[in-house]
C-alpha cells in the first residue's frame, strides 16, 4: 500500500541521489576501512534513513510495507554495507519494539532508533541455535527478585559490535522447550555483564560488523522484558522476522539491479571476435534470464508487501519472497561475473562484481536458509485442506 504518492516519490528520489551522489563513489572506501565512514552516516541520519519503519508518533516516517521494499531496493543499489548500517534500526533491530514494547518501552527507544543515535540489532542466533532456534536457544534468563538474570552467548549478530541497543531471545524457563518458555528483552550497551566479541572474519559484506555477544550473570530489570510480560519471547522474534523476509526479499533486488546494469555496460563494451560480446546469443540469454527473474522478484515482493499491507496472512508468501528472491540473487551474481569474465574474478579490475558476488552470498543464509523456507513452503502446501 502506497500512502502518499508524491512523499514516496521525493523520498525515492533522495535515496538514488544518496546511492548516485554518496554511496557509490565511496565504495571502495567503505570496503577498505570495513566501515561506513561516519561522515556518511551522518548524512544517512539527516536523511533519515534510519527511521523508516518506525511510526512517526516516535520520529520516523512510518512506511508501509511496500514503500518500505521499494525504499530497500533504491538503497540496496550500492554496497550492502550501507543498507546494513541504518537497517538493522529499520528492520530487526527495531521491528519487535513497533509491534510489541510497551508504550514506555516505545518512549524510551524508538526516538533514539529512528534518529539513528543509538544502532539496534536483534540478538537470536546462537553456536547451538541456528536453522532451530527455538529447540537450541541455550541463552537463559532467571528470574531474580525484581530482576532477571542472564547467561549465554549470541553468534553472527548484525552490528552487535556498534549497537546501543540489543534485542535478545532468551529462555525464562530453562525446563521447558515451548515457545512460552522464551522472552525477549531489551538491553542497553553498558550493562554489567554484557559484552560484544571481535567481529567475524567474512566472507564479504564488508563494513557491516557482525560479532558474538556474551552475557555473563547480566542483570536487568523485569521493565527490560518486551511488552513487560514474560513467554511471549518466540513470538515476537517470529512477527519480526516475518516482515523482515520481505524487507530481505527487496535487498536483493537492488544488488541484482545493480549488477546487471553492470553487465550490460560490460556487454556493450567489451569486443571478442571483432564485435562487442552483447552481440553472441549466449551472452544475451545471460541478460535475458536476469532480467526476467529480477522482474519476477519484484512482482512477488509488491504483491507480499500489499498483501501484508491489506492484514492478511503472509506466512506462507514471505518464504517464497525470500527464497526466490535470494536464489534469483545468487543467479544473477553468477551469470554477471561470467559476462566479465577473468576481469568479474578480479576485484581490482571488475569492482563492483566481484565484490557483490561474495556479498550477495549471505543472502541465501541469514534470516532462514533457502532449504528452511522451502520446507515452510511445501507445509503451508501440503496443510492446505483445498
Ligand atoms: C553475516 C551474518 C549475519 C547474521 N545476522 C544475524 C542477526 O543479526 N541476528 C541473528 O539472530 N542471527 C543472525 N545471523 C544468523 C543466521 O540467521 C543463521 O546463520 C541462519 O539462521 C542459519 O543458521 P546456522 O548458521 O546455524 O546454520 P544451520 O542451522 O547449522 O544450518 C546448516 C545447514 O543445514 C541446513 N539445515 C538445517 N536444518 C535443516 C532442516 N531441518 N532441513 C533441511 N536442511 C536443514 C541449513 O539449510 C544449512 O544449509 C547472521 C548470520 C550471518 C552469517
Amino acid at each position: 500500500m502506497i500512502r502518499d504518492e508524491k512523499k514516496l516519490g521525493l523520498l525515492l528520489e533522495d535515496v538514488r541521489e544518496f546511492v548516485r551522489d554518496i554511496a557509490i563513489p565511496n565504495e571502495r572506501r567503505v570496503e577498505d576501512l570495513d566501515e561506513v565512514p561516519e561522515d556518511i552516516v551522518g548524512e544517512m541520519r539527516r536523511r533519515g534513513y534510519f527511521g523508516w519503519s518506525i511510526p512517526e508518533a516516535f520520529g520516523g516516517a512510518e512506511l508501509t510495507t511496500e514503500e518500505l521494499a521499494l525504499a530497500n531496493i533504491e538503497l540496496s543499489q550500492c554496497s550492502v554495507a550501507y543498507r546494513a548500517r541504518c537497517g538493522t534500526n529499520t528492520g530487526i533491530g527495531a521491528e519487535a519494539i513497533v509491534v510489541d514494547g510497551t508504550p514506555a518501552q516505545k518512549a524510551a527507544y524508538l526516538p533514539r532508533l529512528a534518529s539513528g543515535e543509538i544502532t539496534g540489532c536483534l540478538a537470536a542466533t546462537e553456536p547451538d541455535a541456528g536453522s532451530d532456534l527455538l529447540g537450541g536457544l541455550g541463552t537463559t534468563a532467571i528470574g531474580d527478585g525484581d530482576a532477571y538474570v542472564l547467561n549465554g552467548t549470541k553468534r553472527f549478530i548484525t552490528n552487535a559490535p556498534i549497537a546501543g541497543l540489543f534485542t535478545v531471545l532468551a529462555r525464562t524457563d530453562p525446563d521447558a522447550k515451548s515457545g512460552a518458555s522464551t522472552s525477549v528483552f531489551l538491553i542497553e550497551r553498558g550493562t554489567p555483564g554484557l559484552t560484544t566479541g571481535k567481529p567475524h572474519r567474512k566472507m564479504g559484506q564488508a563494513g557491516s560488523p557482525v560479532s558474538e555477544i556474551h552475557f555473563r550473570d547480566c542483570r536487568v530489570s523485569r521493565s527490560a522484558i518486551l511488552g513487560g510480560e514474560p513467554g511471549r519471547g518466540f513470538r515476537s522474534v517470529m512477527k519480526t522476522l516475518n516482515k523482515q523476509r520481505i524487507n530481505l526479499a527487496a535487498l536483493c533486488i537492488g544488488p541484482a539491479i545493480r549488477m546487471l546494469d553492470e553487465g550490460l555496460r560490460h556487454a556493450k563494451s567489451r569486443r571478442q571476435f571483432g564485435k562487442p560480446i552483447g552481440d553472441f546469443q549466449l551472452v544475451q540469454a545471460m541478460l535475458a534470464d536476469s532480467k526476467v527473474e529480477i522482474s519476477a522478484a519484484l512482482a512477488l515482493v509488491v504483491e507480499t508487501a500489499r498483501k501484508r499491507d491489506r492484514g492478511e496472512d503472509v506466512a506462507l508468501d514471505v518464504s517464497m519472497c525470500k527464497y526466490f528472491a535470494s536464489e534469483m540473487c545468487g543467479r544473477v551474481a553468477d551469470r554477471i561475473v561470467q559476462i566479465f569474465g577473468g576481469a568479474g574474478y578480479c576485484g581490482d579490475i571488475a569492482d563492483p562484481v566481484e565484490r557483490f558476488y561474495r556479498d550477495v552470498r549471505l543472502f541465501r543464509l541469514y534470516e532462514g536458509t533457502s532449504q528452511l523456507h522451502q520446507l515452510n513452503i511445501a507445509k503451508h502446501l501440503l496443510q492446505d485442506p483445498s
